[in-house]
C-alpha cells in the first residue's frame, strides 16, 4: 500500500520541492499552502503522515498539530522548520511531533525521516490477522469467528477491519470519527458516527457463541469518548 503524504508548506519553491521529491519516491502526495487547508486535508481523509511547515498563514504550525493531535493522537506529524527556530521546534515535539528535519534540507535527509517515522507508526504496524477472544478464534483475513471444531459464524469485511483496527491501537481510546477515516474510509462530515455504534452492537452480538456458552466482551464503550478492544481482545499467532 503506497503512503499518503500531506504537505503543509507556504514558501512554494520549498513544498515544489518537497512533493516532488515524495511522489518520485512513490508517495502519493496532497499539497495545502495555508494551515486551515492543511489541518482540512490531514483530518477528512486516511493519511500516513504529515510534513508541516510553523510559520503559516490563516493558522500556524503548531494550531495544526494541536488540531491533528485532537482527532488524530497517533497521525505521524513531521515538523518542517527554519534553521534558528529552536523554541517552536521544541514546542512543537512537546505537542506530540515524531520529528523535525530543519531547513534547507537535502532529499536524502527528508526522505529518510519520512521513511523512519513511517515505520515507526502504528498506522502502518504489520497486520493482525489472527485474534483471540476467550475461546473464539477470529480470523481477521478469511473473515470468520469460530467457537471450538462446530460452530463458525462470517465477519464482514467492516467487521474484520474494525477489530483489527481496535487490536493495533489497543492500548488506548478510539474515537468514532478515527474509526470513520480508518475503517470506513470516509470523512466524519459524510457519514454519522451512529453508524458506528450500529456495526459495533451488530458485532458484539455477533461473536456470542450460539451454544451459550459466555464469551467475552470485544469491545468497551468509554462513555462520550469512542471505544477501546477489552482486554480480552488478543492479537494471536497464525497457525503454521
Ligand atoms: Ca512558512
Amino acid at each position: 500500500m503506497t503512503a499518503r503524504i500531506v504537505v503543509v508548506e507556504d514558501e512554494p519553491a520549498i513544498r515544489r520541492g518537497v512533493v516532488d521529491v515524495l511522489r518520485v519516491s512513490g508517495y502519493q502526495v496532497d499539497e495545502a499552502a495555508d494551515g486551515k487547508t492543511g489541518l482540512d486535508l490531514s483530518t477528512s481523509s486516511p493519511v500516513d503522515l504529515v510534513l508541516l511547515d510553523l510559520l503559516l498563514p490563516q493558522m500556524d504550525g503548531l494550531e495544526v498539530l494541536r488540531g491533528i493531535r485532537k482527532k488524530q493522537p497517533t497521525l505521524p506529524v513531521i515538523i518542517l522548520t527554519a534553521r534558528g527556530s529552536e523554541d517552536d521546534r521544541v514546542r512543537g515535539l512537546r505537542l506530540g511531533a515524531d520529528d523535525y528535519v530543519v531547513k534547507p534540507f537535502s532529499a536524502k535527509e527528508l526522505l529518510a525521516r519520512v521513511e523512519a517515522v513511517l515505520r515507526r507508526s502504528p498506522h502502518r504496524a504489520t497486520e493482525v490477522l489472527q485474534a483471540r477472544l476467550g475461546h473464539a478464534k477470529l480470523d481477521l483475513k478469511r473473515g470468520e469467528v469460530r467457537w471450538g471444531k462446530e460452530s463458525s459464524a462470517e465477519l464482514s469485511d467492516t467487521e474484520a477491519s474494525l477489530l483489527r483496527y481496535l487490536i493495533q491501537h489497543r492500548e488506548r481510546i478510539v474515537t468514532r470519527d478515527e474509526l470513520l477515516l480508518w475503517v470506513w474510509g470516509v470523512s466524519p462530515d459524510y457519514l454519522e458516527t451512529r453508524t458506528i455504534d450500529m456495526h459495533v452492537a451488530r458485532l458484539r452480538a455477533k461473536l456470542r457463541d450460539p451454544s451459550g456458552k459466555t464469551v467475552p466482551d470485544a469491545v468497551v464503550t468509554v462513555r462520550g469518548r469512542g471505544y477501546m478492544a477489552s482486554p480480552d481482545l488478543q492479537p494471536a499467532e497464525a497457525p503454521r
